[in-house]
């Protein structure tokens, strides 16, 4: 499942490869990827086709297209979700599920979408096997869609407010673990990023977030920023390409990992194996030296 750096990853795909272009000749070739456009996919086509798209932006793993009708095109990867821009001709990928022509968009005075017609034109794509992800038009959701205006900004966001970030951790009597996941409080830390993050910051994801001093959140906080900007240093490899893409797995994963999955191995700091606990019917890594759990636990 595509954690926060890698839908970065995508938005920046976007942003460079179909922002200023139109998108003609809307497809929805499975009925389920827009199933949350309740207009259904003949409405989803309409809505689109033809429009402008002005910017690529993210809340959480939200993507969203804001349009220049004022709609936005609504996007969530799931679990197998991808957006890829293709050159028109490629194949159909297996689990291709709507495409959407793109084209090139004139920067003279007219300001009418023209079709390049030469040998560059280029598809946008959603793929996506399982199709837990999918698509819909949000109506005047340009600036925010308001399917998704209850997600809390990001720490990547550049308006990410860090001093209410650390009130309301402090005003949470539960576990920080469980503060992190807690996608209005703060979006798209997903359960590597957090016990990754904690390990670095030395926190048991028991600790209470009533327990812990500010100085200490922010230093957490500061140790996500870094977990999820070395995963989209990984990641980043594919911005330049012509893909548009994302798979879940980044090189991150395999090479950089301190405590996640880490069960039995040495801590890298300190030596003393990794421990795994059950956590919301997911597994918890942390070292028990580094990381101790508190030792006065309140309900
Ligand atoms: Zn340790």
């Amino acid at each position: 499942m595509p954690e926060l750096p890698e839908v970065e990853v995508v938005r920046r795909g976007l942003e460079r490869h179909v922002v200023g272009h139109r998108l003609d000749e809307v497809s929805v070739l499975h009925p389920r990827p827009v199933r949350r456009h309740l207009a259904g996919a003949d409405d989803f086509a309409a809505r689109t086709t033809g429009r402008l798209v002005v910017d690529a932006l993210r809340r959480g793993k939200y993507l969203w297209l804001p349009l220049d009708s004022g709609d936005a095109v609504l996007a969530h990867l799931g679990m197998s979700g991808q957006l890829l821009v293709q050159p028109a001709g490629a194949p159909d990928e297996r689990h291709l599920r709507v495409r959407f022509g793109l084209s090139e968009v004139s920067t003279g005075s007219t300001d009418r979408g023209v079709s390049t017609g030469w040998t560059g034109r280029q598809e946008l794509r959603f793929v996506d096997q399982r199709m837990f992800g999918g698509l819909s038009v949000s109506p005047e959701g340009a600036d925010l869609p308001s399917e998704i205006a209850h997600i809390a900004r990001d720490p990547m966001d550049p308006l990410f407010d860090e001093d209410a970030f650390v009130a309301k951790v402090r005003r949470r009597g539960s576990g920080i673990k469980r503060i992190l996941l807690d996608q209005t409080v703060i979006s798209g830390v997903g359960n590597i990023y957090a016990d990754e993050a904690l390990w670095r910051s030395r926190l048991h994801g028991d600790r209470l977030g009533t327990k812990l001093r500010p100085v200490e959140i922010r230093r957490l906080l500061w140790d996500v920023r870094e977990v999820m900007g070395a995963a989209l240093l990984e990641g980043g490899t594919s911005f330049d390409a012509l893909y548009v893409n994302v798979n879940g797995q980044s090189g991150y994963f395999d090479r950089s990992l301190q405590a996640y999955g880490q069960e039995g191995l040495p801590c890298r700091r300190c030596g003393t194996p990794i421990v795994r606990t059950a956590f919301m019917n997911r597994s918890s890594y942390h070292c028990p030296r580094c990381q101790p759990r508190p030792r006065v636990r309140r309900a």
